[in-house]
C-alpha cells in the first residue's frame, strides 16, 4: 500500500500542529476516490463522533492550501475532494446511475487541447474532462476490476515503466534494423552498440516492472491509467519503417536522432508535467537516458558527414534543442 505523506513537510505556512487536524488528514488519506465534505464527515464519526463538521470543513480547506487534497466538481451541485498529493491531474468517467468515478490520463486529449489553445491563441492553465455515462458494472451487473477506483502511486510507475518499456523494444527493434542496413563500419558499430544498450536499459526496466508487481499481486489486473496512444507501439516504430523504405547511411542516423528527440521530449514534458512521485522519477530518469542516446547520434552524424561529405541537411544539435523544449 502506497506509504502516507510526511505531513510536517505539507504543512502550509503559519499551519498549527494539530491532533485534530492529523487524525482528520488521516481518515481522508486512506479514502480512494472523490468524496464530498459530507463523506468525509460520515467517515470521521465513525472513528471520532466529537469532531464537529466545521472542524472537517476547515481542514478540507486546509489541505487543499497544502497541497493534499484537490477539488473536484462532478456538476452534482457539491463539490468533492480528491487527493492531489503524488496525484497528477487528470480525467474522470462518472457513472450517472451509481455516481462513482474512474480516472485516467491521456497524453493525446492534452496534446489536442495545446494545438486548440495555441490555434486560438488562447493561454490554457487549466482543462477539465469529464466523461459522464453507465460504468460497466452498472451496465452488465459484473462487478469488475475497472469499478470506480482511484487510480495508486503503484498503478501510476506500473504505467509509467509499461509506456517506457514500449519505448526500449521499439528503440531496439530501430537499431537493430539501422545496424543491418548501415555499410559504414562505424556508423554500423554504433548502431550496434546503442542497440546492446538498449537491451540492457529493457532488461533493468523489466527487472523494475517485476518488482512492483511484488508490491501488489493484483496490480496487473488493475485498469489503465495512463493512455498514451502516440507512445504505446513505441516511439520508434515510424522510424523503423522509414528504414525499411531504404535509406542511407546519413539518412539512418538522421531518423534516429528524431526519434530520440522526440522519445527525449515526450518523456522530458510528461515527466516534468506529473506530481512527485515513482511515475515521474521513472519518465525522468528515461528522458535522461533518451537524451545521452540523441547527443551521441547527433556527434556521430557530424562525424559521418565529415567523413562523406555533403550533408543532406544538418541536424539542430540536441542540446539546443532539448533546451528549448525543457523551456516550453
Ligand atoms: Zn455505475
Ligand atoms: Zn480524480
Amino acid at each position: 500500500m502506497s506509504s502516507l505523506p510526511d505531513l510536517s513537510k505539507l504543512k502550509p505556512a503559519g499551519g498549527k500542529r494539530s491532533s485534530k487536524r492529523e487524525r482528520i488528514v488521516d481518515v481522508f488519506l486512506r479514502q480512494e476516490g472523490h468524496l464530498s465534505a459530507d463523506d468525509l464527515v460520515d467517515l470521521i464519526r465513525r472513528e471520532d463522533h466529537r469532531l464537529s463538521r466545521a472542524t472537517v470543513y476547515r481542514t478540507l480547506q486546509w489541505m487543499v492550501d497544502a497541497g493534499i487534497a484537490r477539488k473536484v466538481d462532478f456538476g452534482e451541485g457539491r463539490t468533492r475532494y480528491e487527493q492531489s498529493y503524488r496525484q497528477p491531474r487528470h480525467f474522470h468517467l462518472i457513472c450517472k446511475s451509481c455516481s462513482r468515478s474512474s480516472e485516467f490520463l491521456s497524453s493525446d486529449i492534452e496534446t489536442l487541447i495545446e494545438e486548440i489553445s495555441a490555434a486560438r491563441g488562447f493561454s490554457a492553465s487549466q482543462s477539465v474532462v469529464q466523461i459522464y455515462g453507465t460504468c460497466d458494472e452498472c451496465r452488465t451487473g459484473r462487478s469488475s476490476t475497472t469499478a470506480a477506483m482511484g487510480h495508486t502511486d503503484l498503478v501510476f510507475a506500473r504505467d509509467a515503466l509499461r509506456i517506457a518499456i514500449a519505448t526500449e523494444k521499439s528503440g531496439l527493434d530501430f537499431y537493430t534494423h539501422a545496424a543491418r542496413i548501415t555499410r559504414d563500419a562505424r556508423g554500423r558499430k554504433i548502431f550496434h552498440d546503442l542497440a546492446q544498450e538498449e537491451q540492457e536499459h529493457l532488461g533493468t526496466l523489466e527487472k523494475r516492472y517485476r518488482e512492483l508487481l511484488q508490491r501488489d499481486p493484483q496490480l496487473e489486473s488493475r485498469p489503465t491509467f495512463l493512455f498514451f496512444k502516440g507512445a504505446a507501439n513505441g516511439l520508434f516504430a515510424e522510424g523503423r519503417d522509414r528504414l525499411l523504405e531504404g535509406v542511407n547511411d546519413q539518412q539512418a542516423l538522421m531518423i534516429g536522432i528524431r526519434c530520440e528527440r522526440g522519445s527525449h521530449r515526450f518523456f522530458k514534458k510528461y515527466g516534468e508535467r506529473f506530481e512527485d512521485s515513482e511515475g515521474k522519477q521513472i519518465f525522468l530518469e528515461f528522458a535522461d537516458e533518451e537524451r545521452e542516446h540523441l547527443d551521441l547520434l547527433v556527434r556521430e552524424y557530424r562525424a559521418l558527414v565529415k567523413r562523406q561529405g555533403r550533408a543532406s541537411r544538418p541536424p539542430r544539435s540536441g542540446r539546443t534543442s532539448a533546451t528549448r523544449a525543457s523551456a516550453r
